[in-house]
């Protein structure tokens, strides 16, 4: 199995190669040459643990790691570091599924691809005889950020630098990153948003005289934003796992079709979804929730893509993002892998701010759904979920709720559903906190305490000792400055 760019040039590489680079050189994203077909007869999920269906899960996309290395990868990174033996628990309340992608390390979903990560990438390294030092780029709207540098710190021949939007993030999101200890990390609050600070990591690693001035230094540019394949991959198995979970509860046959709605921003686990589609996983509809920035519910419904828009800073922040990129996969699974017409309208997406797809690729969204959420919207349902049912849901999955209550509105469909629950209550804690009508106080892990009294829901490890943690990466940049910032950081 290779890999090639969204983007039509020749270049073909390994998993390992196409890890380790992080983003092609015609600045396309890495796909597999084909979709590999389900690694189990559906029947056969019955029963089967996480670790299972991530082994072969992984061992589909990426053959040209061993079985050996890809045990050693899964058996690291899922392990008691999650707070439930099962990994990723699916809890029902009210009429759907919530698959629980949030009891990893930094209590959000973006756990579940970068706690293994770093293993994929310290194996690909070893494959590739890779001699220089990895660098990490990372822009993050407020999760992957904290997720990639707990997942990187102190690996060996790895540095990781993570940018945020200052104003962007959560309090609890914004010191976890900013109490981050490792040698190898460093973190940066750019003036600007999360599109800001996408567009200048993928603006760096795009420059090749960057890329020579850092080789001389022995240094190597990668990343583990879902551009990463490396990211997407692993987040396939948990839509496989939740389908052998619902044939465990009898809720299911096998071959029945469920629906999976995915709050979305940068377009990475919902495409991990239609991934596990391709591969076999019967999915009636795929239903895509944002929220005020609602530029994928737009596209979807029209097929025209138009980032000349306000940009909202919402109380979902991990989905404020406008430029949204794996969407570029997706599109070019649709169009017949037609690289030339992706490299087009990634061009105009440049220049224009907009673009239009071909009726073929329009077409193939018809499996798709779009419906979003606004701030009010969203704080009552997450009030709603937990008067009704006693079930505490953050600002990402209430978005993701009130899109389904929607969709069942106004098609009228009873499928089976699951939904990506993908953050814990506690990192929005002040959100939430008001959505349930607590008198909320200023500061977050105020609200954090107010909300354990209220509902019991157990407060995450990682987010227990914050508030006293030692501050460790003050700086804040202009996001003209990311180069100079990178090339600080590694001196
Ligand atoms: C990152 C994130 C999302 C959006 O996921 P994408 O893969 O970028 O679409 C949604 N919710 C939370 C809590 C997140 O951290």
């Amino acid at each position: 199995m290779r890999y090639k760019s969204t983007r039509g040039s020749n270049d073909f590489k390994s998993a390992a190669q196409a890890i380790i680079q992080g983003m092609a050189h015609d600045k396309g994203l890495f796909v597999p040459e084909s979709i590999p077909s389900l690694p189990f007869l559906l029947d056969e999920l019955k029963g089967k643990t996480y670790q299972e269906i991530a082994f072969a899960v992984i061992q589909s996309f990426f053959a040209d790691f061993s079985e050996e290395e890809i045990r050693h990868c899964v058996n690291g990174a899922y392990d008691d570091k999650f707070e439930t033996s099962e990994i990723v628990p699916l809890v029902e309340a009210g009429d759907a599924y919530f698959l629980e992608l949030y009891h990893g390390k930094t209590a959000a979903f973006k756990d579940m691809a970068l706690s293994i990560l770093p293993y994929l990438m310290t194996i690909a390294m070893k494959k590739e005889k890779e001699d220089k030092k990895i660098v990490i780029l990372t822009a993050t709207s407020g999760d992957t950020g904290k997720a990639a540098l707990e997942g990187f710190a102190d690996v060996p021949n790895t540095e990781i630098i993570v940018f945020y939007p200052k104003e962007g993030v959560s309090q609890v999101q914004e010191r976890q990153m900013i109490t981050q200890e490792g040698k190898n990390t460093h973190v940066f609050a750019i003036y600007g948003n999360f599109d800001d600070a996408q567009t200048g990591v993928k603006k760096i690693f795009n420059d090749r005289d960057f890329a020579d001035e850092l080789a001389k230094q022995g240094c190597k540019l990668s990343s583990a934003n879902s551009i990463n394949i490396g990211r997407l991959v692993p987040q396939v198995a948990y839509y496989i796992y939740a389908y052998g979970k619902l044939l465990d509860k009898g809720e299911i046959w096998p071959g029945d079709k469920i629906n999976i709605v995915v709050p979305t921003g940068n377009f990475g686990n919902i495409l991990a979804a239609y991934y596990a589609q391709q591969m076999g996983i019967p999915v009636g509809k795929l239903i895509c929730a944002s929220n005020e920035n609602k530029v994928l519910t737009d596209f979807i419904n029209t097929g025209f893509y138009d980032i000349k828009r306000k940009f909202y800073v919402t109380n979902s922040p991990s989905m404020d993002i406008l430029i949204s990129s794996n969407l570029e996969r997706l599109l070019y699974h649709l169009n017949g892998n037609n690289g030339e017409e992706i490299s087009e309208l990634m061009d105009s997406l440049d220049k224009n701010k907009e673009y239009k797809v071909s009726d073929k690729i329009k077409n193939g969204l018809y499996g798709f759904w779009a419906g979003f959420a606004n701030m009010e919207e969203t704080n009552s349902t997450i009030g709603k979920m937990y008067t009704e049912n006693g079930y505490l849901i953050d600002t990402h999955t209430a978005v993701a709720y009130k899109v389904y209550e929607e969709y069942k509105k106004s098609t009228g469909d009873e499928t089976v559903t699951v939904i990506a629950s993908t953050a814990s209550p506690y990192k929005f804690a002040d959100s939430v906190a008001a959505s349930i009508d607590l008198s909320v106080a200023d500061d977050g892990f105020e609200n954090v305490r107010l909300l354990y009294k209220e509902t019991g829901v157990k407060i995450p490890s990682g987010l227990k000792d914050l508030e006293t943690k030692e501050i460790r990466h003050k700086g804040v940049i202009h996001k003209e400055d990311m180069k100079a910032a990178v090339r600080n950081a590694l001196k």
